[in-house]
This record gives C-alpha cells, structure tokens and sequence, in this order.
C-alpha cells in the first residue's frame, strides 16, 4: 500500500535520511523509534512533502508516485500528518479549517449543505470522544491551545478526514494518561484494514496502548534494525545506546 524506497532527505546540505526503505500493507501500524535528533520529524516532512527538504527516492501509495506532488497533493491522495508541534492558525476556526479540508477533498462539496451539516454533527461528536466541549469547534486553531489540545486538534483532522496513510509524529507528547488512551481510541475508530499507520516516536509509551505490528529504529539516517513489538519495550528498558554503537 505505502511503500518507500532508497529515500534520501537533506536540509540545507545536511543529510538526514541516507537511503530509507519502508512498506506498510493496509491494516499495518508500524512504528518508527529513534533517539533525539534522529530525523523523525524530518522524515514525516519529507513524507508529507515539507518544500524547504531537498528529498530523493520513492514514495509510492498504491502504486502511484507522490515523491514530486506537492503537500496539497498528497494530501487529496490520502496522505495525513499530525505534526510534532502543531502551528496556530489566527483567524480561521477550528470548524472552517475541517471544513475546507473536507471540501478541497474530492466528492464533498462546500455547497452540499446535507453533507456539510452532517459533517459538522459528526466534527463536534468526534471533539466530544477526544473530550473537548462543544465551544472547541469555533475556537481559532490552535491559538492559546494546550499541549494536550494541539494534539486532540490534530486528532480531530484525522478523524475528519479519513486518510489512508496516516502519520503521527510525537502524538502523545503533552498528551496525560486520557488524552493517550482518546488517541488510540482514535486510531482504534479508523483502523478498519484499509487504511496504514506509521507512528514516529521517541518515547514506548504510546505503544502500549497502540499495538504496533513493527517496530524500526531510526539512527545515522537510515532503519538500523527491524522488529515487533519487542523491540519498544526493550528500548524502554535499556535504552537506545545498545542498538546504536557500531551502527555509525
Ligand atoms: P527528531 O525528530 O528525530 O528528533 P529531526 O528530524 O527534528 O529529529 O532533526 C534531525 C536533524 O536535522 C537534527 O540534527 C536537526 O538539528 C536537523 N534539522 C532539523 N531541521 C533543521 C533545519 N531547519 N535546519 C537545519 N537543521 C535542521
Ligand atoms: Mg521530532
């Protein structure tokens, strides 16, 4: 379903990621682990296609390659980050922003009124399951949110879009014991074996409550080392430094 292949990304000359190979089938959660400064988010970025990253290789979903289409692009084919650190948005509101994402996705017009109207219902009941009251749909994105809510934030794009590749870089940074368990219901809702999810993080705790099929290291820019769920809990353990010496 999504699969990379020999992706090299760079910022300003700087190599990041030298050579990545990555293929998640539909229904796969496959978790990226790698210690500070690694080039996750990098790596997410350049998935997403950040324009500031110089990026060569193959990003292919479905067979279609998306390594030269723009982030708008991407996105329309079904490709969704949550990023690390969320941006505020000042004057658009949370409602217009989902809004406008849905409709600049195929086959929902803005028009529609029915189907907006159901997509309204349907965006407060989902802020309602991340636990957010109703006025969060009409707040501006992002401005003066919590740590916590960036996150239920990106959580509700998510869950609003529907994407087939799904991408959530730190998720649960910020997030306390009930957000994390809002996000892997969230997931949990959308995981029906059609779509994949690629779950960057540093830290096992998330995994605990997102059972991942795969777990990949990410050091010295490339996947050092391969594995299941194993693998976290003995990075949770142990650390990264036993899977890093000898790997430069
Ligand atoms: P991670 O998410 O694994 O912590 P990042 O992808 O954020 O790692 O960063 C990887 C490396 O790229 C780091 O050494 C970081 O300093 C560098 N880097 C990230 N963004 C920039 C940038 N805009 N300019 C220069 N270096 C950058
Ligand atoms: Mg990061």
């Amino acid at each position: 379903m999504f699969t990379i292949k020999n992706l090299n990304v760079s910022i300003e000359d700087k190599e990041i990621i030298k050579g990545l190979d990555l293929e998640i089938k539909p229904g796969e959660i496959h978790a990226i682990m790698g210690p500070n400064g690694a080039g996750k988010s990098s790596l997410s970025e350049a998935l997403m296609g950040h324009p500031s990253l110089k990026v060569h290789g193959s990003i292919k979903l479905d067979g279609e390659e998306l390594a030269e289409l723009p982030v708008d692009q991407r996105a329309k084919k079904g490709i969704f980050l949550a990023f690390q650190n969320p941006e505020e948005v000042e004057g658009v509101k949370v409602s217009n922003l989902i809004r406008k994402a849905l409709s600049a996705k195929e086959g929902v017009k803005e028009k529609d009124l029915e189907t907006m109207v159901k997509a309204h219902e349907e965006l407060v009941e989902n802020a309602k399951k991340l636990g957010m009251d109703k006025t969060f749909v009409s707040r501006e994105v992002n401005v003066g949110f919590s740590g916590g809510e960036k996150k239920r934030m990106e959580m509700l794009q998510m869950l609003a879009l529907k994407p087939k590749v799904i991408i959530l870089d730190e998720v649960d940074s910020g997030l306390d014991v009930d957000g994390i368990k809002m996000v892997s219901d969230a997931i949990a809702t959308l995981n029906d074996g059609t779509r994949c999810f690629l779950i960057i993080t540093h830290y096992p705790r998330i995994l605990k409550h997102v059972k991942p099929d795969f777990v990949h290291i990410l050091a010295h820019g490339k996947i050092i080392l391969s594995g299941d769920e194993k693998l976290a809990h003995d990075i949770e353990e142990h650390g990264y430094a036993k899977y890093l010496k000898g790997n430069k």
